[in-house]
């Protein structure tokens, strides 16, 4: 039998994933239909696909998720196939069916599958007859609270009540004790009513220390399956994963075997077709359980692909083409260790809601064989309220665990991201934590864990505050040195930056803030000799450094002890911030009061720059006109207030490069300045 490859499919989603599903098609030879709202007129999917069909408004009801446009959209190009991504209408049965209907291929299982699995309970019943593990719980037709209670009583607490119809974590509710009971069946039923429309409910047996491990099976249309090994998927915040690896930590080669073949009885119990995932729940005691199998590509797909080799893209256009598997499974093979952190514009100081923003500064860590940035979104872009705040997915794989969480945490400070919050520095503090070191991973990991993950004991803060306060004065040393040697006069005073405050005792002071807490500091700079020396104080503790800067990266020492800090700057919501990443931490100061270089006690590092946005107020004197060491040149004004910038030396002013009433961006130089002879 010839196999006829698709020519043209469409990708009926958005974001990275679709980014990633056009990846491959290119690279098969494949052409591309891309489908967008108006909120995605110039996104990265529309301009790497061929060709792009509008379908309508922002919102993903009156898009994304409407099928009758996506198919017309199909029609009208000449797509022979539609990739669903995932979310959206990717386990949408009418969907799959509509597909069928127009004689488009839906890339992904026969409609029969998807319905088998749309009710957590049906699926119980049937993966319960293909002796498939299953935690031990209710999940019967008869709905009376009753029957729930005594099911739930009978198994012991405690329990979980989850909706049938239910998808990411939502009506599922705890019951601790017998009497908590009817508040935790209302509550859930109420919220799988308002989300689903479907109050169907199942009883199981909480686990109170279980980990997610999945499987990744794949059939094809011949009746063979595979399975490409398991994703540990414990770390979740509000039951949603953030971070995924392969394989699983600890993973006998017996208990991988039991888990792969209980997933493919899963999988053929449902004739099921192309890429799924099996979800289960492994006990302490190596037991595991049947949750649910998803019936489509799942987010954490990259990890299988970096441990397996394989592209599960490609895969899936294959099968859904009609091809035979690419290997089989004595031919599947693990190789090293994988990690996902999944990058979201989210606040996790605040119970990690999602925000919103314009991607003003984007810069990924850079990609290779070990680091893989999957995104949707490019510098500029904005992230709205339309969609999954999603930024990007940052893989990255090396020959075994340990190494491949250097990767992941060395990438983590190197993810450049300014304009929004972002969940950047809590990653790098979970994966950089002892217990994820360990692998000491279940379900509860981050609730467990919070203290240590958080870093917000005042501890921690004091640790990093002289760093972040060296950072910048070193910033700002370096920049009036550049600007020194950038200049063609060699008179000037930016030359001899350093020179001409020889001796003299400098003071910066400034205000960080961490979280909603503002800490006032001064820096003494002292110049010893060739060396400067830097005193750091900070209430009523003061610390001795000293330092130099190179590329992002801080080399420190104070009071004696030697330390590297890689640092990213960012602004966010006007804010400068300083994400200080050193070897336990990761921590975001803002700069509160900016450092304008009164010279009444401080001749100030870079003076006569604006070290944020503000006004030109006043020019003092002419261009050209002769002045001493401290006599006042120009007013700005910046945070509502009046700052008088003073000549660094004696000398003259042969140009101002601002106007009164003008505009200034901070970093911008006011005017050059030539030092008398
Ligand atoms: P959803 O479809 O809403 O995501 P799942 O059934 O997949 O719900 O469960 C989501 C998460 O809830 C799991 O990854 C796990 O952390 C937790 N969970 C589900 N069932 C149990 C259980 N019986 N005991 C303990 N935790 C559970």
């Amino acid at each position: 039998m010839s196999i006829q490859q698709f020519n043209k499919i469409l990708i009926a989603n958005r974001g990275e994933i679709a980014c990633r599903v056009i990846r491959t098609a290119r690279k098969m030879g494949i052409r591309t239909v891309a489908v967008y709202s108006d909120a995605d007129q110039d996104s990265l999917h529309v301009a790497m696909a061929d060709e792009a069909v509008h379908i309508g408004a922002a919102p993903s009801r009156e898009s994304y998720l409407v099928f009758e446009r996506v198919i017309e959209a199909a029609k009208k190009t000449g797509a022979e196939a539609i990739h669903p991504g995932y979310g959206f209408l990717s386990e949408n049965a009418a969907f799959c069916n509509a597909c069928k209907e127009n004689d488009i291929v839906f890339i992904g299982p026969p409609v029969g599958a998807i319905e088998a699995m749309g009710s957590k309970s049906a699926a119980k019943n049937i993966m319960a007859d293909a002796h498939v593990p299953l935690v031990p719980g209710y999940h019967g037709d008869d709905q009376s609270r009753d029957i729930l209670k005594k099911a739930s009583d009978d198994m012991g607490y405690p329990v979980l009540l989850k909706a049938a119809a239910g998808g990411g974590g939502k009506g599922m509710r705890q019951v601790w004790q017998e009497s908590e009971f009817d508040e935790a069946l209302e509550a859930a039923k109420r919220e799988a009513m308002n989300g689903f429309g479907d109050d169907h409910m199942l009883v199981e047996k909480y686990l109170t220390q279980p980990r997610h491990v999945e499987i990744q099976v794949f059939c094809d249309q011949h009746g063979d399956a595979v399975y490409l090994f398991e994703r540990d998927c414990s770390v979740q915040r509000r039951h949603q994963k953030v971070i995924e690896e392969a394989p699983a930590p600890g993973m006998s080669q017996e208990l991988r075997a039991a888990m792969g073949e209980a997933a493919i009885r899963s999988a053929q119990a449902i004739n099921y077709v192309g890429a799924g995932t099996v979800e289960f729940l492994l006990d302490v005691d190596g037991s595991f359980y049947f949750m649910e199998m998803n019936t489509r590509l799942q987010v954490e797909h990259p990890v299988t692909e970096m441990i397996s080799g394989q592209d599960l893209v490609e895969w899936q256009l294959r099968v859904a083409a009609g091809e035979p598997l690419p290997l089989r499974q004595d031919q599947l093979q693990i190789n090293g260790h994988a990690f996902e952190a999944r990058i979201y514009a989210e606040d996790p100081e605040n119970d990690f809601l999602p925000v919103t923003g314009n991607l003003s500064f984007l810069q990924p860590p850079e990609s290779s064989d070990n680091v893989r940035v999957d995104t949707g979104v490019r510098q500029g872009d904005d992230v709205s309220v339309y969609y999954d705040p999603m930024i990007a997915k940052l893989i990255v794989w090396d020959e075994n665990r340990d190494k491949a969480l250097q990767r992941l945490t060395k990438a983590l400070s190197e993810y450049r991201i300014s304009g929004m919050t972002t969940n950047i520095d809590f990653l790098y503090n979970l994966a950089n934590s002892a217990p994820f070191r360990d692998a000491q991973l279940d379900t509860g990991f981050i609730e467990k864990h919070h203290s240590v993950i958080f870093h917000d004991s005042q501890q921690d803060v004091e640790k990093d505050l002289p760093l972040a306060a060296l950072y910048l004065v070193l910033k700002q040393a370096e920049q009036s040195q550049q600007r020194a040697t950038q200049s063609i006069d060699h008179t000037s005073p930016w030359h001899a930056a350093n020179a001409w405050r020889l001796n003299e005792a400098h003071v910066h002071n400034f205000e960080l803030r961490f979280h909603e807490q503002q800490y006032p500091i001064s820096v003494v700079q002292k110049n010893v000799g060739t060396a400067t020396r830097y005193q750091i104080s900070l209430g009523d503790k003061s610390f001795s450094a000293d330092g130099r800067i190179e590329g992002n990266t801080l080399f420190a020492n104070v009071d004696g002890y030697q330390l590297k800090a890689s640092v990213a700057e960012h602004e966010d919501n006007g804010v400068r911030n300083y994400s200080l990443y050193t070897q336990d931490s990761a921590l975001t100061f803002g700069l509160v009061e900016p450092d304008f270089g009164d010279l009444e006690a401080d001749s100030g590092v870079g003076g006569l720059t604006a070290p944020m946005n503000g006004t030109m107020v006043a020019l003092l004197v002419e261009a050209g006109a002769t002045v001493k060491k401290d006599d006042a040149l120009v007013i700005m004004e910046a945070m509502k207030m009046e700052h008088t910038i003073r000549a660094p030396a004696d000398g003259s002013v042969s140009e101002f490069y601002f106007q009164a009433g003008e505009l200034v961006d901070g970093g911008a130089e006011l005017l050059a300045f030539t030092e008398a002879e």
